[in-house]
């Protein structure tokens, strides 16, 4: 797509964003982030020049060849992939903006050691495994609201902002539904927290009703 078609086709995503949001409150003000995993730096650019400025990666390496090429461009990068160990320090290398994914008590523990040796902090999500998934990662609910403030307490280089989920994997809206119900739930619980991420092309307005404000698009913002 050309700029003038993706701004056509973004407005539209916007405009899906705003009527989701308005059903909770005027005040109810929600982010996107513009997954790009399957798009280039030249599509990325496109997006940037209509506007877009928070980007995001799943993968360490992908995070860190995009941002290099695009470094001009004051855009914002987040991570939300699953963390190896043995890639954190390509990660902090890269300083992104946010980590939607701090899913166990053990990589908080690596994190924190590595931020503390360069004497830097980081921004950073704890993911809930809402649904209770074999194939995802995550905290299970019932332990996230302590483990939450464990880590809080233990690692005091990571500043935990608040929560990440990915909606059950199943065609069953009510079933969806319930899992950011249990995320946004524990969301609400947690002292200080002021971010709520949840909601992907396929869920995003079934997400912000049920009270996310951070949407991670990926197809849907790049029209794939
Ligand atoms: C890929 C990805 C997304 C975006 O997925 P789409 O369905 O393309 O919107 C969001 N969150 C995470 C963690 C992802 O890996």
């Amino acid at each position: 797509m050309n700029e003038i078609e993706y701004k056509i086709h973004i407005d539209d995503v916007v405009r899906r964003v705003e009527t989701a949001r308005l059903k909770v409150s005027e005040y109810h003000i929600v982010k996107i982030v513009a997954i790009s995993k399957y798009s280039t730096a030249d599509e990325i650019k496109k997006l940037y020049n209509i506007g877009q400025r928070a980007f995001g990666e799943n993968k360490v390496q992908d995070l860190r060849e995009k941002s290099k090429e695009l470094e001009e461009l004051p855009l914002e990068w987040h991570f939300v992939g699953n963390l190896q160990k043995n890639k954190i320090n390509n990660l902090l290398d890269i300083n992104p903006a946010l980590f939607h994914a701090l899913d166990s008590l053990e990589l908080a523990q690596e994190l924190q050691k590595k931020l503390k040796t360069r004497d830097m902090t980081l921004d950073a999500l704890m993911q809930i495994n809402s649904a209770k998934e074999d194939s995802k990662h995550g905290f299970m609910p019932e332990v996230a609201s302590e483990m939450y403030q464990k880590i809080k307490d233990e690692c005091p280089n990571i500043n935990l902002k608040g929560v990440m989920s990915i909606g059950a994997h199943t065609d069953n809206k009510d079933e969806v539904k319930k899992s950011f119900e249990t995320t946004y739930e524990i969301y609400k619980s947690l002292e200080g927290a002021t971010i709520c991420s949840m909601g992907m092309s396929g869920d995003f307005e079934l997400a912000i009703e049920c009270g996310s404000n951070m949407v991670r698009l990926g197809s849907v913002m790049f029209n794939k």
